[in-house]
């Protein structure tokens, strides 16, 4: 598709799911194109667990979770994605169990598919699962998982679909910038990219690429993932899961396999971080896996990885325009290890911010201004908390 010269031009950093995302939606009505260092999805978007639940995660913001809900079913069929509709279990301990079962009702009379289990209904329903120590389980029935390679390639395609172009393998070395705002972007390789808006969506290397004056407190956080094969494949409807207090969460794979992920720490040296499973966690996963699920006794090994997401001081993404930066520069990072189930978002709220308009949900939780300060040695809150 040629571009329509007057149409306003963006530059779009990053090939992640969040930087595809905004592609997408910027499109249909601008001449975009997309920047990536490596290819897309490489990034933390690449090394996902795919699961997506924005009702457990927003349920402070119901416009903002429907809204994820209802785009993952309609995205459904578009260019290869698929959603794979699974129930979701939150095990809850005797001393959470108050809480939960009141967040619960609250969510159920949002409208939300959510219930409280005790363990005996859990059990009855979820037999697998050894329920020593825990009262029970939040259910939410309106969650799945994804593939996030093929949704960020069918994204990405989507936004090819509209008439953006995506150039991988090109390195952005920053904004530039004149008196009325952005200009363009500067590269490594291929020179000067002349925009009138860009949208940084780098992950944890978003700070790195913003003129002088602007600032976003975000640092790099790494995460991990093990399949295990369990003695027979696991059933059709098998849940996703987490457990809170185990900083565990878990979800079926297409054959029947198991993913566990969790540990999750901060880190200062993102390009010195292994990118394998270290034996700690592996050791952790083998141990409490088989005593709490049956059929892992003599599980076996698959894979293991880890990954470096962006955190944020609240755990929330931040996008928008970020405080001290010119004119049509917008951030899209800090996605706390749920943005592949959180990516719906940006593109509507990457419109608002550079068209004004208005959008299905209040775009205020993820500006980049809520933050009292500017830092990037935050107190670091992993997501398996709330
Ligand atoms: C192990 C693991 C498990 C996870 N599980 C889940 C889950 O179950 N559910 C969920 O919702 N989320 C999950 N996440 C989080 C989710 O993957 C991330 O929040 C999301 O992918 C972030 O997307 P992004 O586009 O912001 O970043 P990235 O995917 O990291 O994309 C940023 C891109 O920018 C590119 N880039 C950087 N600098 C430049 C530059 N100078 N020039 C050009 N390009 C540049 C990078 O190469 C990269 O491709 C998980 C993350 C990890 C690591």
């Amino acid at each position: 598709m040629t571009s329509n010269t007057d149409e306003p031009t963006v530059i779009v950093v990053g090939g992640g799911i969040a930087g595809c995302q905004a592609a997408r939606e910027l499109a249909v009505d601008h001449t975009v194109t997309l920047l990536e260092r490596d290819n897309v999805a490489t990034g933390a978007t690449g090394v996902s667990a795919g699961l997506v639940a924005p009702t457990l995660f927003y349920s402070d913001r119901p416009a903002v979770a429907t809204y994820a809900n209802e785009y993952v079913r309609r995205f459904d069929g578009t260019n290869g994605f698929e959603f794979h509709e699974r129930d979701r279990l939150d095990f809850v301990r005797p001393t959470d169990r108050k809480e939960a079962n009141a967040t619960a009702t609250e969510l159920a009379e949002k409208g939300f598919p959510v219930g409280y289990l005790d363990a005996s209904a859990v059990a009855d329903r979820y037999p697998q699962f050894d329920l020593e120590g825990f009262a029970g389980a939040v259910l939410y029935e309106d969650t799945g998982w994804v593939d996030p390679y093929t949704y960020a390639s069918a994204v990405r395609s989507t936004a090819e679909d509209a008439g953006a172009t995506v150039e991988a393998g090109v390195t952005v070395t920053g904004v530039t910038t004149d008196d009325s705002g952005v200009t363009g972007v500067e590269t490594a390789d291929n020179g000067h990219y002349p925009a009138d808006a860009v949208v940084v969506a780098a992950g944890w290397r978003t700070p790195q690429l913003l003129p002088d004056g602007a600032s976003v407190p975000v640092r790099p956080y790494r995460t991990q993932c093990i399949v295990l094969e369990p003695e027979s494949p696991l059933s059709d409807d098998f849940p996703l899961g987490r457990l809170g207090d185990e900083h565990l969460y878990f979800r079926p794979e297409h054959n029947g396999d198991l993913l566990i992920g969790g540990a999750h720490e901060p880190i200062s040296d993102p390009l010195a971080a292994s990118t394998d499973a270290d034996e700690s966690f592996t050791l952790e996963v083998a141990d409490f896996v088989p005593s709490f699920i049956d059929g892992f006794e003599a599980a076996g090994f698959v894979n293991g990885w880890s990954g470096v997401d962006t955190a944020s001081p609240d755990t929330r993404p931040i996008i928008g325009p970020p405080p001290g930066g010119p004119d049509g520069l917008i951030v899209a990072t800090g996605f706390n290890g749920l943005g592949v189930m959180a990516s719906p978002v940006v593109g509507p709220v990457v419109r608002h911010h550079l068209t004004g308009v208005s959008i299905e949900f209040s775009p205020d939780v993820f500006d980049p201004d809520r933050f009292d300060s500017v830092t990037d040695t935050f107190e670091y809150v992993s997501t398996s908390e709330i």
